[in-house]
């Protein structure tokens, strides 16, 4: 997993850390990373000392606990312990302490304006300040302002005038079960990559990003919502809409509070951005591989990756120099080897990148599942150009008769013989069949969100068993 922005969603508890641009980290411990701290928050460990149990804290109390081992800070009438969080600090324990025993947001805002520390510290959260810094505000009121475009200018940071045809706007709809939050970006050429959503328990944050700005949607919400949302784009017009489930199917008088930096574009220089993207680790190629099992030098990780050039991070990714660091931490997954014990039919249906879990799993299953009967790859791309290791999947294919490759285009640009479309019941049905009746199958599948999705709907209507299913999903 690198600790590099996404370049699709993350999941809705992900975290996304931003941080200003050119500050200073220092080197963590070893088992000191983002993930690792990620693990640890939900591992049921009791981080604040205080049992799950909130309290209110006056500025007597809170002065008290200024040191490392006892470190509380105030974050906008919040009181966090962060002293488990020290090692993990990428700032370093010595910057946390500046704020130890006082209210830090100051100091925070100058330093980690974006960062989602009520997500990040949620485990470490002691209690409310007893007196609140901030001003308590007539959230409805204020809300009617947002949707109307009048959001009093002392409450919106950003530095651009909002104003101007081209500037974005958001609004909302609502129907008895859905909410959509509709954002107009004003621009062409908008696609997924260029957004960021992350919502939890009522917090609802999305970032787009426009030019060299970040657009800032941040919404307490009225109402609760279910965890999974979806996002389309309608890129002619640069629309985004975000549809969120609600958890009760009753209407909505308002969509909710704003939060800082809402309804505000941020120049995108100011932010750093520091965001867990999942990638699958793959071989360095996928004939040599086969050819010699044991690595050369193990001491390589290969990955796949594709640059988004109008995206978040990849393009930032694609400037690292050697010598510069990303993050990565340890494994995660949950694809089980067994699940190849005694296979005879093996399905591989990968969209576009969606194509780099399965360049593992055919090198094992050629190589080490004597049961295997036939393999079926059929990989969904835009483009010819797009097709990932055309010519060694062809070699491969050629070499091992068991191996059969298809590819289907969905928006070929030159004459193309092949297989055109999009994934549909008439393809699959065409191309997963059993060798035997009752042999024992597999069909792995992996891409962009829609495609999976409605490849396991199509599977399952085919009956393949949940089992003989595997999605892997980012
Ligand atoms: P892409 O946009 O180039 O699309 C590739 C193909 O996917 C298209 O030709 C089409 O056949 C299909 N497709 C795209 N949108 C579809 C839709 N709405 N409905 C049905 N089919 C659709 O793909 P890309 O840019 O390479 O993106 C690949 C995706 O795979 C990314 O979202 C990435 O996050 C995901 N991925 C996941 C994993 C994993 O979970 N382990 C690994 C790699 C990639």
């Amino acid at each position: 997993m690198l600790n590099v922005p996404s370049q699709s969603f993350p999941a809705p508890r992900s975290q996304q850390r931003v941080a200003s641009g050119g500050r200073s980290k220092v080197p963590l411990k070893q088992g000191r990373s983002l993930m690792d701290w990620i693990r640890l928050t939900k591992s049921g460990k009791d981080l604040t000392g205080l049992k799950g149990r909130l309290i209110e804290v006056t500025e007597e109390e809170l002065k008290k606990h200024n040191k490392k081992d006892d470190c509380w800070i105030c974050i906008r009438g919040f009181v966090y312990n962060v002293s488990p969080y020290m090692e993990y600090h990428p700032g370093g324990e010595d910057e946390l302490m500046r704020a130890a025993g006082s209210d830090g947001t100051e100091l925070f805002d100058q330093v980690h304006r974006w960062v989602n520390y009520e997500s990040m510290l949620k485990e470490c959260l002691v209690g409310r300040m007893a007196i609140k810094p901030a001003v308590l505000k007539d959230y409805r009121e204020e809300e009617k302002k947002v949707l109307n475009g009048m959001l009093p200018k002392s409450q919106v940071t950003d530095t651009r005038a909002k104003e101007g045809p081209s500037y974005p706007s958001y609004d909302w709809f609502q129907t008895n079960s859905l909410v959509t939050i509709a954002i107009y970006t004003k621009q062409k050429g908008i696609n997924l990559d260029s957004i960021i959503v992350d919502h939890q328990d009522d917090s609802f944050r999305a970032e787009t990003i426009i030019k060299d700005c970040l657009y800032l949607i941040h919404i307490g919400l009225s109402h609760e919502v279910q965890e999974d949302f979806s996002v389309r784009v309608v890129e002619s017009v640069g629309k985004i809409e975000i549809v969120l489930k609600k958890k009760e199917n009753t209407s909505w008088d308002f969509l909710g509070h704003p939060l800082e930096n809402h309804n505000s574009l941020i120049p995108r220089k100011d932010t750093g951005t520091e965001i867990v993207k999942p990638y699958t680790p793959v071989s360095g190629s996928l004939l040599s591989e086969f050819k010699e099992p044991v690595l050369p030098n193990n001491k390589y990780i290969y990955f796949l990756i594709k640059i988004y050039h109008t995206g978040l991070f990849t393009p930032e990714l694609d400037r690292l120099q050697i010598g510069d660091f990303v993050s990565v931490s340890s494994p995660e997954g949950n694809f089980k080897i067994s699940k190849f014990q005694e296979l005879e039919d093996l399905f591989l249906l990968a969209a576009g990148t969606g194509f780099t879990p399965m360049v593992k799993i055919l090198n094992y299953a050629l190589t080490d599942i004597p049961s295997l009967r036939k393999v079926k790859l059929i990989f969904f791309n835009k483009t010819e150009d797009d097709i990932i290791w055309r010519s060694q999947l062809e070699k491969l294919a050629f070499k091992d008769k068991r191996l059969d490759v298809e590819f289907v285009l969905s928006a070929p640009i030159s004459e193309w013989n092949g297989k055109q479309g999009h994934i549909s019941p008439a393809l699959l049905s065409e191309f997963l069949k059993r060798n035997l009746d009752k042999s024992k199958v597999l069909v792995c599948i992996c891409g962009p969100v829609p495609f999976t999705e409605q490849g396991v709907r199509l599977l399952q209507d085919l009956n393949f068993s949940k089992n003989e299913i595997h999605s892997f999903t980012a």
